[in-house]
């Protein structure tokens, strides 16, 4: 049995006053001091892990302006807050020992979009792409780009001064904003947008704080104009930040954003923004260069650069080589086609634009020429203009930095010199010591960049529980800061100071006291973000090994435990869990709740923090879970019983991170799509089952883990099963013990349909007598329990539609999937039933028969959780559908006029996500019929299996299926809608009373009526 564990956080009395000053002064947000809030906001994606005294989440400016004047109430000057948008930082630029006040889960709202004067107005905690989805509509853009672009906030973005790919046309995000309503540290709530002369001098006339800050900054920028010229490096990259080059405007003006753009929630908290918006390009066409090396690919890159184009991009072998795995890569592979004697170990992405197709072509023509200069070193290149494919390959740009931390074993890449940027004349020089640099640590790395604005993206891969790796982070950042100055460029070339700003005296020299002066005039108690970019005079800036590491916490884990837990531990922080799109399957839980907690990086940091609290209780939860499964668990049940209700177990930190699992869908998004293949249904079954080692399970967790032992029992009584839970009795029954939104079963049952089909049971000895000839043109069909028992129909249809293509079907016998058993935590029963299935399958296998399972999601089983655990690991690989298909696509003859005009398919979310080959597989099933198939963007239906039929899940199943399905059921007319998933289907009857058939079923259709 597992120990109770105790929360290493405690709220004091000063913390708990503060909280309630807050909700009696009207403070309309959440405030969150849990142990499992506190957790997940300690980190971001930096090296570092500092946990806040607590989350507290405002709903607008008055919320910020209640807080503000709150804290000024002497008794709370031991309170420092930090702002957090998207927590995306790579330097710990979010992290507090303070309060954390995260602006991303209510502040959301665009408030105004105005074409005319294309200007947007919008909250804080709104997420880039979020912005650029609306604006798309009125033909228009927020042209900052970077990375995160779905999940960065616009306050984050602001604060950061963020910028990437096209930053050399477009600027960084200061170029964009136009004001910023801003709440500074005693509640002053004020619109910040330049200034001329006149209304200057009014405000520097004011008596209050804002008067002084603009008296300090208007002095500085007069006094120190010589030293500012100086110390600000001429780059496109130019530092962020208390910019005080660029507070004075080219037209004369004096605009104060220049010093808070970049500023880190050093000086206020950003509430609001108004932003300058641009026309979306008409045209744009990318050019991907393939080189034989990095270097090459590099030096080619400043000859193109010069040629007028919208943005140059390198990308160095490593990257491209984790690439070619990412999900991405189908889309995109026709782009990257390896020469026949070389493979590509670099390349240039370089993008022109143009305002109709004559200005592209004109463009496109220069890049062309150039490309045929023989002095130029490329193997080749293609183009891409295609909207969709343009974005698909700028996604796998987006997505590098992610995918480098895709790697086996402790050591991983990491962030603390990833942003360099030096004049872009001085790059491929620079990068040539610099990676001798790395050489002579014998680290390895991975590196990609915006060449053309000369900034470099390398993350060296170390292990920082190891302690002469964490001294590598010290002499590697003295290193690189002298690099970057000996060839006239900046540490911090993108992503901001945070932690870095040790290096801000550095390199400010004699401005330093300037920029603290500034920070003395906004936050004269350091109470804002304490430690970055400037303090006031007497306090001290963060150092680099000063705040403690991750890798702090992760020591007393263990590698090898870390390692069982599948990647719980490695999870960097990236956020690419929290999309904010809707259409997109990464992570329903956390999209219909928008509660950290609730995503993957949530729910693994939570496991993370679980494991190290058992390890320090020298608990091995391997041990645990093994012992237990030595003895009934109804041996233990009146100890856990008494766990159950004993008050002094309330407490226990386990609690908390079951509840984060509790709303997780065990939809695999995660495993599929997060760079970092954290994989959240895996680990949680682990912590499930050891978690009730201690205390009980819910009465329906039984009931759902015997579903596929009491869906064949229940099929016998089916009329009275029906009756039962269409009644409101029935109903009321379901819901006291957890379940809810049964369907109900259809009246002829599957044994019966393929018995009258003449469809036999593929025991293992019938398949054996066949000759090689009947098992070369058979297959077996594997019916999960629930298309079996609630829609046959699908199972009947795929019988029909191999007959059809000259095939014998065959059904597979009655056998156990296990999936629910995996889900709810049952794993020594799931091995054990699964470990007989995939014996079974594997006989079917050594005989050559194809299996077929119909729904993804069971389908899928087979690869993923069987293969997690050595006793369930098949040799069988269950087929999808698609996956079958491909290999008899010209057997299929259309032989009914039945085309619909528009054919969509909605898939289930674990397959878009695990079976990324797949959905293209479906398009050239139906081109082989003569349909051109659409498959619609769409997010988790809410069902995922049981998820949906649990009382308690009920509400998020729900919200999910209008976030993203309802749309698409809704406007069916004209249309043909199919989805893969049974449970997909079931929802859309359950919510919608529709029915949308399975992609087999319409295919079996269209190859004409049912007997022939
Ligand atoms: C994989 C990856 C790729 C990246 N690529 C890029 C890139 O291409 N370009 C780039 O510029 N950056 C990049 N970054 C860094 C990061 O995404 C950006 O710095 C981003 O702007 C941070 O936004 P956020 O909403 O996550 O802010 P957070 O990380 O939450 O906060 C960043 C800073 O802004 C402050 N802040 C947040 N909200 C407010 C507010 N309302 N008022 C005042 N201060 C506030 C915080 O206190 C903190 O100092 C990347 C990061 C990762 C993990
Ligand atoms: S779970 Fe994956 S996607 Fe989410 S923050 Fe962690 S590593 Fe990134
Ligand atoms: S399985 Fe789905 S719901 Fe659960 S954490 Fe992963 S993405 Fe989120």
């Amino acid at each position: 049995m597992i120990p109770r564990l105790t929360s290493p956080f405690a709220i004091d009395d000063t913390e708990s006053t503060f909280f309630e000053s807050l909700i009696e002064a009207g403070f309309t947000g959440d405030i969150d001091a849990s142990t499992a809030a506190r957790i997940v906001s300690a980190t971001d994606n930096s090296i570092y892990q500092l946990a806040p005294r607590a989350v507290i989440f405002p709903k607008g400016a008055e919320d910020l302006c209640v807080l503000t004047q709150v804290l000024s109430e002497p008794r709370f000057r031991e309170i420092t807050i930090a702002p957090r948008g998207g927590g995306t930082g790579t330097n710990g630029q979010s992290l507090t020992s303070g309060v954390a006040v995260d602006c991303s889960r209510h502040m959301n709202r665009i408030l105004e979009i105005d074409p005319v004067r294309r200007v947007a107005r919008v909250q804080a905690g709104v997420v880039k792409d979020q912005l650029n989805r609306e604006l798309e509509k009125h033909g228009l853009f927020f042209a900052p780009e970077l990375s995160t672009s779905n999940r960065a906030t616009i306050g984050g973005m602001i604060s950061t001064d963020a910028c990437g790919q096209g930053s050399c046309l477009y600027g960084k995000t200061s170029k964009h904003v136009l004001g910023l309503r801003v709440v500074l540290v005693d509640g002053t709530d004020v619109w910040t947008r330049p200034l001329e002369n006149s209304a200057l001098s009014e405000v520097c006339a004011r008596s209050d704080r804002l008067g002084e800050i603009y008296r300090i900054v208007d002095r500085i920028t007069r006094e120190q104009q010589a030293e500012i010229k100086r110390v600000f490096p001429e780059l496109n990259r130019y530092m962020t930040g208390y910019d005080l080059a660029h507070v004075r405007r080219a037209d004369g003006s004096f605009d104060l954003n220049a010093i808070l753009c970049g500023s880190e929630g050093t000086l206020g908290i950003i509430a609001e923004a108004e932003l300058n918006l641009l026309p979306i390009p008409a045209r744009s066409a990318l050019f991907n260069i393939r080189y034989d090396n990095f270097n090459n690919a590099l030096e080619d890159a400043r000859e193109l650069a010069r040629l007028g184009v919208a943005s140059v991009e390198t990308v160095d072998e490593k990257v491209l080589g984790l690439a070619k795995g990412d999900i991405i890569w189908s889309e995109i592979a026709r782009f990257f086609p390896d020469n026949v004697d070389t493979a590509s170990n670099g390349i240039n992405i370089v993008q022109v634009l143009g305002h109709n197709d004559a200005d592209l072509k004109g463009q496109m023509a220069i890049i062309e020429k150039a490309l045929g200069n023989v002095a130029l070193r490329h193997m080749g290149y293609s183009i891409a203009m295609e909207k969709r494919d343009v974005e698909a390959i700028w996604l796998m740009r987006k997505r590098a930095v992610g995918l480098l931390g895709n790697v086996e074993g402790s050591v991983r890449p990491v962030a603390f010199v990833e942003d360099t940027a030096v004049p872009p004349e001085n790059l491929a020089a620079y990068i040539r010591e610099f990676r001798s640099l790395l050489d002579n640590e014998e680290l390895s790395y991975g590196m990609f960049g915006h060449v053309d604005a000369g900034v470099l993206h390398v993350r060296p891969a170390l292990d920082l529980t190891r302690t002469d790796h964490q001294h590598k982070v010290r002499r590697i950042s003295d290193a690189v800061v002298a690099l970057t100055k000996k060839y006239g460029g900046v540490l911090w070339g993108e992503h901001g100071k945070g932690v870095r700003s040790e290096y801000v005296p550095e390199y400010f020299g004699p401005l330093y006291p300037a920029l603290q002066a500034i920070k003395a005039a906004f936050d004269p108690e350091n109470r804002l973000n304490p430690g970055k970019i400037a303090t006031p005079g007497y306090a001290k800036l963060l150092k680099i090994d000063d705040v403690p590491l991750r890798g702090n916490f992760d020591r007393s884990i263990g590698d090898d435990i870390r390692a069982a837990f599948d990647n719980a531990a490695y999870c960097n922080g990236n956020g690419a869990c929290f999309d904010f799109d809707a259409t997109s399957p990464m992570c329903p839980s956390y999209k219909a709740t928008r509660d950290r907690r609730f995503s993957p990086k949530g729910r693994a940091s939570l496991m993370r923090e679980w494991l190290r609290l058992l390890s320090e209780k020298k608990v091995d939860p391997r041990n645990q879970a093994e012992r237990q499964n030595q003895i009934s668990s109804l041996l233990n049940l009146p100890i856990r019983a008494w766990n159950t209700i004993n008050p002094a177990n309330r407490s226990d930190f386990s609690h908390e991170v079951r509840a984060a699992m509790d709303t997780c869908l065990a939809c695999k998004a995660c495993a599929g799509q997060c760079p970092v293949k954290v994989s959240v249904p895996v680990f949680r079954s682990k912590f499930l089952e050891l978690y009730h080692t201690r205390y009980l399970r819910p009465i329906k967790d039984p009931i759902v883990a015997m579903i596929e032992t009491l869906l064949p029992l229940i099929a016998k009584a089916r009329p009275l099963y029906n009756t039962f839970v269409g009644s409101g009795a029935g109903r009321t029954i379901l819901r006291a013990v957890g379940l809810t939104a049964l369907p109900a079963m259809p009246p002829l049952s599957l044994e019966k349909q393929t018995q009258a089909m003449g469809v036999m049971i593929a025991s293992v000895e019938r398949i054996a007598d066949l000759s090689v000839e009947a098992r070369a043109t058979s297959v077996i069909f594997v019916p999960d329990a629930f298309t079996a028992n609630f829609d046959p129909e699908v199972i009947v249809s795929a019988l029909r539609l191999a007959k059809k293509l000259g095939l014998t079907p065959y059904l597979a016998a009655s056998h156990h999937n296990g999936k629910a058993l995996h889900v709810h935590g049952y794993l020594r029963a799931f091995r054990r039933r699964a470990s007989r299935t995939s014996n079974y399958f594997d006989k079917l296998t050594e005989l050559g028969v194809p299996l077929v399972g119909l729904d993804p999601s069971m389908a899928l089983t087979f690869r993923s959780e069987y293969a997690a655990s050595p006793e369930t690991q098949t040799k069988a690989r269950v087929l999808l559908p698609q996956e079958w298909l491909r290999d008899h696509l010209h057997s299929i003859k259309i032989d009914n006029p039945f085309i619909p005009e528009r054919l969509i398919l909605l898939p289930h979310c674990t397959e878009r996500t695990n079976a990324t080959g797949g959905l293209a597989d479906w398009r050239q099933v139906f081109r082989a019929a003569g349909a051109d198939l659409e498959i619609a963007d769409v997010g988790c239906c809410g069902m995922a299996g049981t998820f949906g039929h649990e009382v308690r899940n009920r509400s998020i199943s729900e919200k999910l299926y209008q976030m993203s399905w309802k749309d698409h059921i809704d406007q069916a007319e004209g249309r043909l809608v199919m989805a893969t998933g049974y449970s997909c289907r079931s929802q859309v009857k359950e919510i919608d009373r529709k029915s949308v058939p399975h992609p087999i079923s319409v295919l079996n259709a269209m190859m004409g009526s049912d007997g022939t």
